[in-house]
């Protein structure tokens, strides 16, 4: 008669992922601008960001801070 066969049918997962979001890992995307539909690629060396409709044809296009703000900022 076993009777600790059901013992291990419980997992308990650690919340060491929390941390990390593997979304954003790779490629930097501006959030808030991603979120009305844009692009949000950010360009790494100047810092500036598409806001092209998303899957956009072509290359990104670029534009300053203040420009993504307006995009960002509805
Ligand atoms: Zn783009």
């Amino acid at each position: 008669m076993n009777s600790h066969e059901h013992r291990n049918s419980q997992y308990v997962r650690p919340l060491d992922q929390s941390r990390e979001r593997p979304d954003l890992r790779s490629v930097h995307v501006r959030e808030d601008v991603a979120r009305s539909g844009r692009c949000g690629n950010v360009h790494m060396a100047t810092g500036r960001t598409c806001i092209l409709p998303e899957r956009h044809h072509g290359s990104c296009e670029f534009v300053g801070p203040h420009e993504a703000e307006g995009i960002a900022g509805h």
